[in-house]
């Protein structure tokens, strides 16, 4: 084990960083990926995400996560892969910090509505979104817009893209952050990193909240080969173990095999296509995987959650019930713009304007403007 961090040949360096958009001096003791993060930590569209919806709503309980602690769990999960593959630590970690900072309220229900609204405006995407954020959104600085990052955080902020949008990403910036996906390369290590630690983070993290929610229990979890396997080997090890400490060993043991699993498949995925910088990366299909025995048990898993959980039926009570305060919002607001912040209001891009309040909306703050415009959605209090 070595002691010493080295950066790989094939990581991000902020030496030979593609810059910010705007010129900035150098900082005297940051990198300009530390920067980036500690941009982002300050940002008012980081700490919003402390009242967003994961999955389960923000008021149903108090040790759900929210948006917030995932990013965290996330940014975990990335750093501890990023050091043992000697790719740059600040770099993902300013990335899984900011991935979800473009998501509406209400998790994914939120998305979809807010989506629908905008079809006919150039539709909504949270991915795109979390760019417009540290791109524009953000009023934190005298002289820009935005948060003005790196070209690799904002590379890996971007984490999916249609196609129409990517090339109206490529109009306004040539060879930016849009090409990627024209060209159909891949992004950074760092960038495949943080998006694969996103999965893993979830997939664990909602077995664990849907356990504490009720909606599934650990005889069900029998059926999942990955979760059960882990709970074998945990009552193996600690044959008196029961309830919740049974369930956390289990998640334990799989995420640490999961780390395990992708540094050691990326390691060999590297070595086998001699990669030894970061342009070879971008040609090269992705990197950072798992092994394929554990991409297979990952996938049930995932599909074992959407059956079971996110498509749960009190879930998806919640869900109907927060798409339609979206829809009621994003009515309102288009119908009397002045119902918003004068910085909204007075924007030309009306209906995309109504977008980017929404959107930066905490769930509490929707249902309390929902309430205020008169909505009449009767919503569940915890
Ligand atoms: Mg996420």
């Amino acid at each position: 084990m070595t002691l010493s961090y080295v950066l790989a040949s094939y990581a991000s360096d902020p030496l030979r960083s593609r810059g910010r958009r705007l010129y900035e001096e150098d900082a005297p003791t940051r990198n300009d990926y530390q920067r980036d993060r500690d941009r982002i930590v300050h940002s008012s569209a980081f700490r919003r995400l402390v009242y967003k919806t994961q999955v389960f709503l923000n008021h149903e309980g108090d040790l759900f996560r929210t948006r917030l602690t995932h990013s965290l769990e996330v940014a975990q999960l990335a750093r501890s892969m990023a050091r043992a593959l000697h790719l740059h630590e600040d770099l993902v970690e300013a990335m899984a910090l900011a991935h979800d900072l473009g998501h509406t309220p209400f998790g994914h229900a939120g998305q979809e509505a807010l989506n629908a609204c905008m079809e006919s405006f150039g539709g909504f995407e949270h991915n795109l979104q979390s760019l417009r954020v540290v791109d524009f959104l953000e009023e934190r600085y005298a002289s820009f817009d935005g948060l003005n990052l790196t070209y690799e955080t904002r590379e890996g902020i971007l984490k999916h893209c249609s196609l129409p949008h990517a090339r109206q990403l490529e109009a306004m910036e040539p060879g930016g952050v849009g090409q990627r996906f024209i060209l159909r390369e891949q992004p950074s290590l760092e960038a495949q990193l943080c998006n694969l630690s996103d999965e893993i983070a979830y997939n664990a993290h909602d077995i664990d909240d849907g356990v504490r929610s009720g909606l599934l229990s650990m005889d069900q979890l029998q059926g999942v080969p990955l979760v059960a396997h882990y709970s074998q080997e945990t009552l193996k090890k600690y044959p008196h173990v029961k309830d919740r400490r049974w369930l956390f060993e289990t998640i334990r043991m799989m995420l640490s095999d999961q780390v395990y699993d992708v540094i050691g498949n990326t390691q060999e995925a590297l070595k086998a296509a001699n990669i030894t910088n970061s342009l070879e990366v971008k040609r090269h299909p992705m990197l950072v995987k798992f092994s394929e025995p554990m991409q297979l048990a990952s996938l049930e898993l995932k599909g074992f959650l959407s059956q079971n959980l996110y498509r749960h039926s009190r879930v998806q009570k919640t869900t109907e019930q927060a798409k339609e305060m979206i829809r009621d919002l994003f009515l309102a607001y288009t119908h009397d713009p002045k119902e918003m912040p004068q910085a909204y209001q007075n924007r030309e891009d009306k209906e995309r304007a109504v977008a980017d309040y929404i959107a930066g909306m905490t769930d509490r703050f929707a249902a309390k403007e929902h309430q205020r415009l008169g909505g009449t959605t009767r919503w569940n209090e915890a």
